[in-house]
């Protein structure tokens, strides 16, 4: 990777118009209850009501739309139990390529019948001994698929950089915003549309408390890498950031901030009981941290990004019920 390789806010405008038509222009909501409790003005953009239920769409899309014709055909390879495979499985069908997603034999019944829903081909694989990158990488080898990664691409960052975008163009001015952090996509892609559109605004990542590799990366300047975090946030599981992700989040965020499960939870019911949402854990990361904050954004604009919806229910309902979490 060169400075050269690494999208601009260009791409995240380019990707705009790729998605323009396919992927849902989501509300941004606004809460009188929020905003009463904390004396900041919170501008929720809601990701949870993208299409497949989370922003992935938007990285997946903007990138296979970017294959030439011999890739078209040849489709897409994913490796992924969440999200992402959704999202590549809901993309290459609408771009009418095959995909491919790697997926563990032990995925929740639910994601695997929503991916084969979606019309991908699922190569399950033993996660105690085999390894998925392995496996996705021969898949594009043996049949000249083209790998799209969760998050370490450029095209992708700048596909989820479209819902701050969004969110900026919807809500006006912010002064700070703050977006959930796994591997950082969301984030850098998001960082390149607030510098870009608004100056001033304050970037926060929020990633869960029992990994906070990235923040310790934003602190020592380098990749930090850790063992796969234990935390309600799955879809923030990750063991590192990205070359790309870092380098962008390196140059344009202003500080990473953690929440803990129980702070998710809490999040998580505010969401169910007053806006009538349903946030999956990971999309409760920033508004966790960002009402813990609050007190030094009185009266100002904050933006909060929830990154998505996707909850088995049975879950979602032991969790509000305050079951299943340490407080
Ligand atoms: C993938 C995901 C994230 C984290 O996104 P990154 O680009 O990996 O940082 C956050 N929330 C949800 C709902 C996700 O699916």
């Amino acid at each position: 990777m060169t400075p050269s390789d690494l999208p601009t806010f260009d791409d995240v405008r380019a990707a705009a118009a790729r998605l323009q038509g396919h992927a849902h222009r989501t509300p941004v909501l606004t809460s009188r209850t929020a905003d009463a409790a904390t004396g900041a003005q919170f501008f929720f953009k809601c990701e949870n009501l993208q299409r497949m239920g989370a922003f992935k769409f938007r990285g997946a899309f903007n990138a296979l739309a970017q294959f030439d014709a011999a890739q078209r055909r040849a489709g897409v390879v994913a490796f992924s139990s969440g999200n992402h495979a959704q999202a590549v499985a809901l993309a290459a069908r609408l771009l009418g390529m095959p995909a491919t997603i790697v997926m563990p034999h032990d995925a929740p019944a639910a994601k695997l019948a929503a991916t084969r829903g979606y019309g991908a081909e699922v190569r399950l694989y033993d996660r105690y001994t085999e390894d998925r990158e392995q496996i996705g990488r021969q898949l594009a080898a043996e049949r000249g698929m083209t790998l799209i990664p969760p998050y370490d691409h450029p095209h992708v960052i700048a596909g989820q950089g479209t819902a701050a975008l969004e969110l900026l163009e919807d809500a006006g001015p912010l002064d700070a915003l703050f977006v959930p952090l796994g591997g950082g996509g969301l984030l850098s892609g998001c960082a390149l549309a607030a510098r870009a559109l608004a100056p001033g605004c304050k970037v926060f990542g929020v990633e869960p408390e029992a990994g906070n590799d990235g923040q310790r990366s934003l602190r020592e300047g380098r990749i930090v890498h850790i063992d796969t975090p234990q935390t309600l946030a799955d879809g923030a599981q990750t063991q590192h950031l990205g070359d790309y992700t870092f380098a962008i989040i390196r140059d344009k965020v202003d500080d990473i901030l953690t929440a803990s499960d129980a702070e998710l939870v809490e999040a998580m019911r505010f969401f169910a009981e007053r806006m009538k949402l349903v946030v999956e854990p990971t999309g409760c990361l920033a508004f966790a941290a960002a009402r813990r904050v609050a007190s030094q954004w009185q009266g100002r604009r904050v933006g909060v990004v929830l990154s998505g919806g996707n909850v088995d229910l049975a879950r979602y309902a032991q969790l509000l019920a305050g079951q299943g979490v340490a407080a």
